[in-house]
């Protein structure tokens, strides 16, 4: 058995149309193009590579938007208080603040600093708390793609047996949710796997789809997986390789050509959920523009 390809960047890429021509049709009734504000504290380099992609992806489908760049040596106040202009001005329509942040500033604090109905992160706790509440709210980026993904190839998750590995609050958790709810598109019985979870094999083999989001390279076995299951792997991970220009190659959390004889179907890293998570965001900033998650009253 070989396992089918999830393609997100093909799926992406649909999204992404999808947006381009919603973002048109939404500037030829008159309204201007929706604005993605950006912030980047300090100078990490995966930040930096991150932020251009989400630059790049809005120039793509005809969003505005700007990065603003801020010294790693910023106060929380002042930050805050940046964040507390943009929540103000009305021509800006979602902030994202790039996590993570230098260790000095909470990410929770400068998070729940941003308007909720501009929080296109869907990390804000008001969109985390409807978020399990099935209510509409921005949903966290990830974890949405990948319920694309699912929704793209005719993968049921209805009913079936989900385990995440990962509980962070911005991929396993909300992951976690979005597969576990009964009255949205989930209704799978779930499982959540940590570090601290004892034998992760106990669970991984009884997972009809197994989405790993913990950040070790090839954690997941073939021997840890379900015959015919379905494999997400939202890790990106750098590990060393002489053979490439930059001395590294990008590698998930399962490994691949293991997994892949045992699995139905399977993501790739790269072009796997990484794609997803920025065709999400443009389409949480024109659901901002459009006030379709909270409307004005
Ligand atoms: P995180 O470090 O915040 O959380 C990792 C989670 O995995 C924690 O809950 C931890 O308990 C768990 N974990 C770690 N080691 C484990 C182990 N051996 N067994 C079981 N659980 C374990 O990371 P994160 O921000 O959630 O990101 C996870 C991975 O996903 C990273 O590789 C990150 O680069 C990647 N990521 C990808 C995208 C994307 O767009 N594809 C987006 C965000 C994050």
């Amino acid at each position: 058995m070989s396992a089918e390809i999830i393609d997100g960047k093909k799926v992406a890429g649909l999204v992404r149309d999808r947006v381009r021509e919603d973002v048109s049709d939404w500037k030829a009734k008159g309204n201007r193009p929706p604005f993605l504000q950006v912030v980047l504290v300090g100078d990490d380099p995966a930040s930096r590579v991150y932020t251009g992609a989400k630059t790049k992806a809005c120039e793509d489908v005809g969003i505005e938007t700007k990065t603003e760049i801020l010294q790693d040596t910023i106060s929380a106040k002042e930050l805050k208080a940046l964040i507390r202009e943009y929540n103000t001005d009305d021509s800006i329509d979602g902030i994202l603040v790039q996590l993570p942040l230098p260790s000095h500033l909470s990410s929770h604090d400068v998070i729940e600093t941003i308007d909720h109905r501009k929080d296109v992160d869907g990390f804000h706790p008001m969109n985390v708390g409807r978020l399990s509440l099935d209510q509409p709210c921005f949903k966290s980026c990830t974890p949405a793609g990948v319920m694309e993904l699912f929704k793209h190839y005719s993968i049921g998750v209805k009913a079936k047996h989900a385990v995440v590995i990962g509980a962070s609050n911005i991929v396993g958790s909300p992951m976690a949710t979005m597969l576990s709810r009964e009255n949205s598109s989930g209704k799978a019985t779930t499982t959540i796997c940590h570090k601290y979870t004892k034998d992760l094999t106990l669970h991984t083999i009884n997972a009809d789809i197994l989405i790993v989001a913990a950040g070790q390279p090839h954690l997941v076995k073939a021997e840890m997986v379900k015959e015919g299951a379905v494999i997400v792997d939202v890790g990106i991970n750098r590990v060393a390789d002489e053979t490439s220009e930059k001395g590294y190659k990008l590698v998930g959390d399962v490994d691949f050509e293991s997994v892949k004889k045992k699995a139905s179907w399977i993501t790739p890293v790269p072009g796997g959920v990484g794609p997803m998570t920025v065709a999400m965001l443009m389409k949480n900033t024109l659901l901002a523009a459009k006030k379709s998650i909270y409307p004005v009253d």
